[in-house]
């Protein structure tokens, strides 16, 4: 099930008032939906030691939605300088941050230790002798290589540019420990988008396996591990969901052998993006154009790459659609089958391919289902259109202008510069 029958039926009747108070296109993210699925992750893993969600920052870096992780009591999961001094900003500090960058510079490893520091996972041996000064707390992130694969969206590990290979992990631990570091974490990312719990389940084992025969080689205990995000969220209709509480139940069962044998028990860290905003976000955009020609064409006020660039670059990527009539009702059948497509000067510019919708009139609204997470975060200016604002819906009712709209001075404040000519 996309959006939720709770979400759609505070939203659709106000969506015309809302589109022409602030104007289209937007994305409307809902606050209750996100603290609902946040309050649940918690309550589920309560059973599972010191539970810890990070939420992914990538997936909607946008302020007013990190503060509602913050009021969770959730951290951040951050990968770059920006998301780094975002987290900081909103009053992020230390432990509350998880910090995967690779391919990292000095600088960066730099940044990372001040004001404050963050939980650092290291994702090669090189960087070891790079980061100082050295943290009391260090996390290496682990890639199994040809002992366990993840799902296709994410490839396979030996081919990925992640992580500590299999014969290299305990190294690790042991120059971390030489450099100083009396506190230690474990961190993998194998799936991607995956709706079966089970490979999750095996991330777990994975890691509970590595830290033994870490602890048997150094003896160190882990103060966590962290399975990182990769949850999937249903994009279409009849698809599943993820078994969350069957992960919470099998993961606790396997954490309490675990400490049977090793007589301590390490808190188990979750770094969810997709899974905690993904459904509870739709890109609102103007029906603007009927066009027909070898196909029949629904035109909309926004591209792909400006608003939801993931069904123009995954051939898999799948969001539903809604038409909504100007009172705010959803379109009935009989179906047409159409593209919906952005004005962008390349033809991925759609929405979707071959859909049968309701017939949709000039002037209705397109609602796209489930871009809470990744779909406006990975956008971009391409072809020079701008990437739309962003709106939440309060719990109370109230609808707040979270991100404004880029304009033009935008795009072209990068051409604002002094002059500077090597001759
Ligand atoms: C992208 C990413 C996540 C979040 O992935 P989702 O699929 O949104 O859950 C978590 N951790 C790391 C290290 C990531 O790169």
């Amino acid at each position: 099930m996309p959006m939720s029958a709770d979400f759609q039926k505070r939203l659709f009747g106000r969506l015309p008032e809302i589109a022409k108070y602030f104007e289209t296109p937007f994305h409307i993210f809902d606050e209750k939906g996100i603290l609902e699925t946040g309050e649940g992750l918690k309550a589920l893993l309560k059973p599972v030691t010191g539970f810890q969600e990070y939420y992914a920052v990538k997936a909607l870096p946008t302020p007013a939605i990190l503060q509602l992780m913050q009021k969770m009591g959730f951290g951040l999961d951050c990968s770059s300088p920006s998301e780094l001094i975002m987290a900081r900003r909103l009053g992020f500090r230390g432990e509350n941050i998880m910090f995967s960058s690779n391919d990292t510079s000095d600088a960066l490893f730099k940044m990372s230790q001040e004001d404050g520091g963050c939980i650092l996972n290291i994702d090669d041996l090189s960087m070891i002798e790079r980061v100082n000064p050295f943290p009391e707390l260090i996390c290496f992130r682990y890639n199994p290589g040809e002992r366990r694969t993840g799902n296709a969206i994410i490839g396979i590990p030996v081919e990925a540019k992640y992580g500590l290979r299999h014969d290299q992990i305990v190294e690790g631990y042991r120059r971390a420990k030489a450099r100083g570091a009396r506190r230690f974490g474990l961190h993998t990312m194998v799936i991607s988008n995956e709706r079966n719990y089970k490979y999750m389940i095996e991330t777990v084992r994975m890691l509970l396996e590595i830290m033994e025969m870490v602890n048997r080689e150094l003896g160190i205990h882990f103060d966590f591990f962290n399975i990182s995000g990769g949850v999937g969220i249903p994009y279409k209709p009849d698809d599943k969901t993820f078994d969350m509480p069957a992960l919470a139940r099998e993961s606790a069962a396997l954490i309490r052998e675990f400490s049977l044998k090793q007589g301590y028990a390490p808190r188990l860290f979750m770094e969810c993006g997709r899974y905690m905003t993904g459904p509870h976000g739709v890109l609102v955009a103007r029906v603007i154009n009927r066009m027909s020609k070898y196909r029949e064409y629904i035109g909309v006020d926004t591209s792909t790459c400006a608003a939801n660039i993931r069904p123009a670059i995954y051939e898999s990527a799948y969001h539903q659609i809604t038409i909504l009539d100007p009172a705010g009702r959803p379109r009935q059948g009989p179906g047409e089958v159409v593209d919906v497509v952005g004005p962008l000067c390349e033809n991925s510019d759609k929405f979707a391919k071959q859909r049968t919708l309701p017939r949709a009139e000039i002037g209705d609204l397109m609602v796209q289902h489930d871009t809470g997470a990744h779909s406006p975060a990975m956008g971009s200016n391409y072809n020079g259109w701008l990437r739309p604002q962003q709106l939440l819906l309060r719990a109370d009712g109230s609808v707040e202008l979270i991100k404004r709209a880029e304009t033009i001075e935008d795009l072209f404040a990068t051409f604002n510069f002094e002059q500077k000519i090597l001759k």
